[in-house]
């Protein structure tokens, strides 16, 4: 075969297996064969790039990032639709729609819960793809869209021109893979699959949005030449054969059907792959559609139908404690099993002390909890007249279930926390900011490696990194042999690592990056800021009671003394730099402000402190110089009313001389 007739046929075989796959769910080639013969298409296509087609498989991995986004002018506006909340608005809807077209018939749709967009084929080739926007202008995302792979690129025996409707969505499945692969990586989780899908087809860089696996489910023709359709369902088949997902759908005669349908889908939501916020009913003729027309806003042919969160009531048969990886300890009931909006609720979480006293919650109560489609289950309220006898008010236990440490209630917040410096929960946490930049900076041992180790169980407390043995690290998934030489380098260079770092790197609460060179310059070594008093501690500018209290609780708890005696033993240095001689700077204090070119903040920022001086954020009568680069704004004008002298950057350079 030449290799022309091979990218045909790759190209066929390959639409093929990903309409299989993506459309019909029925996957028949395996990803390693699929991945395969696509690598091979990529390579026979850069080879011949005449030979690539619009609708070819590689065209949707995802091209150049944009600018920003162009605006699209719907050729037939997207509307919206009323909204009934029960089966009384929904009678009053049929009404309406009887009064004009008597015999109507309707369909009934699963709301999805996604973003609306337009789909535009040219000769059956997808030219083009907008959001809804306001209904009338869009935004064209096409790049993003093409990404889609259940999206047809190429429909067969298409019109010149058809424009579809459908509703893109994140799939259940994939939000939470996305959100546990976030969470491990520190990132701001997604609230719910809506959001992250709006987020990703928002994305200027197309590779991005292929990375999140958007799906769609399409609903409607917007406009087409040449074909004629009667009905809703007609279209639907049409699109189906056309190669499209299609939204699931029930053809009803009577009212009560729709009713039994609406009924259908909010018992069996949790069988969809997308969330739904409601059910759709529509008229199924064409015909009588356009004789009820449209309002302002909506078509009188359609009505969403919402969901009532629903409310039962539940047995609180236990209360147990989570502890999560900042320490947080959140008390979480126990449920008989009770069906809601769809899924089987068994807990829901009693999030603090004060939610559980505010409310009253004992275990062994009733209480009535609150689902609402894919909402995380709430309690309401307690029943009190089925409170058993012998019930005791429920408190959060004083040690931390997982390490037995003290727990201690945050000052300013509702939150419990444990005070274990090895607590197992709080371990990823706490190796990862032990290995962090600005702590110990331990080159190459990010949160993929942390997590390894302490899957295979070579870590239980930051303490262990310095008696890792070179070979078990080397045995680690991804690691090898050369990265595991590497870390161990690192881990040895970070000995080295100045006592302020150390400071920081225990994680104290209240004791961060500035508070750690504060008090490693006051105290010089680890030993006598263990020592040091309540009022010792106090007496040292910047340090407040509070954080006073919290490194001396520190200090004193068994397993802070395990880890500092185990890093002790490692060699770990624990003591401060010898000030240097030079100290010009000292009693004085500098802002840096606007964009520094000759320096970054950091930078300026150690010149400073090692010299004996401070850095600040802002700007008073104490400070003694502030240092501006380009643009600076409102520090700058600060300075200049309080008569502050600044300088430029060379200025600040010439000081250091
Ligand atoms: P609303 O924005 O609440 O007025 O609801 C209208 C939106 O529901 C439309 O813009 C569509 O994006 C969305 N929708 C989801 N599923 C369907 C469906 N099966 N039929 C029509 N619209 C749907």
């Amino acid at each position: 075969m030449d290799e022309f007739a091979e990218i045909e046929a790759l190209c066929r075989e390959l639409i093929q297996a990903g309409y299989e796959y993506y459309v019909l769910d029925k996957p028949t080639m395996s990803d390693y064969e699929y991945d395969h013969k696509l690598r091979r298409l990529e390579d026979l296509e850069a080879a011949h790039p005449e030979a690539v087609t619009p609708d070819s498989p590689t065209q949707r991995i995802g091209g150049q990032a944009l600018e920003s986004f162009t605006q699209v002018t719907h050729q037939v506006p997207l509307e919206s639709l009323q909204d009934v909340f029960d089966f009384q608005e929904l009678e009053a809807f049929d009404q309406r729609v009887k009064g004009a077209v008597p015999n109507a018939e309707y369909v009934v749709e699963p709301k999805v819960d996604g973003l609306s967009v337009a789909l535009e084929y040219l000769d059956g080739i997808f030219v083009r793809g907008a959001t809804r926007g306001d209904g009338r202008v869009g935004e064209d995302v096409t790049e993003n869209l093409r990404t889609v792979r259940s999206i047809p690129l190429k429909i067969p025996d298409a019109p010149s021109r058809l424009i579809v409707r459908g509703e893109v969505y994140m799939p259940k499945k994939v939000f939470h893979t996305l959100n546990e692969e976030r969470e491990r990586r520190g990132e701001a989780l997604f609230a719910n699959p809506r959001n992250a899908a709006a987020g990703s087809l928002r994305q200027l860089d197309p590779k991005v949005a292929a990375a999140r696996k958007l799906d769609i489910a399409v609903f409607n023709i917007q406009w087409t030449e040449g074909s004629d359709f009667s009905t809703h369902v007609e279209t639907l088949k049409y699109l189906r054969d056309k190669g499209f997902k299609v939204i699931p759908h029930n053809s009803c005669s009577q009212i009560s059907e729709v009713t039994e349908g609406i009924q259908e889908i909010g018992e069996h939501r949790e069988r969809f792959p997308f969330d739904i916020d409601g059910a759709v009913i529509k008229v199924n003729d064409l015909s009588q559609r356009t004789t009820l027309g449209s309002t302002a806003k909506f078509p009188r042919w359609a009505a969403a139908y919402k969901y009532p969160p629903e409310v039962k009531p539940s047995q609180v048969v236990d209360i147990v404690i989570q502890v999560g990886r900042t320490g947080v300890l959140t008390p979480k009931a126990v449920l008989s099993p009770v069906r809601l909006a769809g899924t089987t609720v068994t807990n829901a979480t009693l999030h603090n002390q004060d939610f559980i006293t505010e409310k009253d919650i004992r275990i062994g109560d009733t209480v009535l909890v609150r689902k609402a489609g894919e909402i995380i289950p709430e309690v309401l309220s307690v029943v009190m007249d089925k409170r058993p006898e012998g019930t005791q008010p429920y408190f959060l236990p004083q040690t931390c279930p997982v390490c037995g440490a003290p727990v201690e209630r945050e000052e300013d917040g509702a939150h419990t926390r444990c005070t274990g410096a090895e607590c197992p929960a709080q371990l990823l946490r706490n190796l990862a900011h032990f290995a962090s930049r600005d702590a110990m900076d331990i080159d190459g041992l990010g949160i993929a490696v942390v997590e390894n180790l302490v899957k295979a169980g070579l870590v239980k407390t930051p303490g262990d990194l310095y008696f890792l043995n070179e070979d078990d690290v080397a045995q680690l998934e991804r690691m090898g042999k050369k990265s595991a030489q590497n870390l161990m380098t690192a881990l040895e260079k970070s000995k080295e690592q100045d006592l302020s770092r150390l400071i920081f790197a225990f994680g104290i609460r209240q004791v961060g990056q500035k508070a750690g060179k504060i008090l490693a310059a006051r105290f010089h070594t680890l030993d006598a800021l263990q020592n040091a008093s309540l009022e010792e501690l106090t007496a040292v500018d910047d340090i407040g009671e509070i954080t006073a209290q919290s490194i001396l609780d520190w200090m004193s708890s068994p397993q802070s003394r395990h880890l500092i005696d185990r890093l002790r033993e490692a060699g770990v240095n624990m003591a401060a730099a010898e000030q240097g001689s030079d100290q010009r700077f000292a009693g004085m204090t500098f802002v840096l402000t606007g964009a520094l070119e000759k320096f970054t903040r950091d930078e300026a920022g150690e010149m400073i402190e090692s010299r004996g001086g401070k850095s600040s954020g802002s700007v008073s009568k104490k400070t003694t110089y502030v240092v501006a680069g380009e643009a600076a704004g409102s520090k700058l004008r600060k300075a200049q009313e309080l008569g502050i002298p600044v300088l430029s950057e060379d200025e600040f350079l010439e000081l250091l001389k």
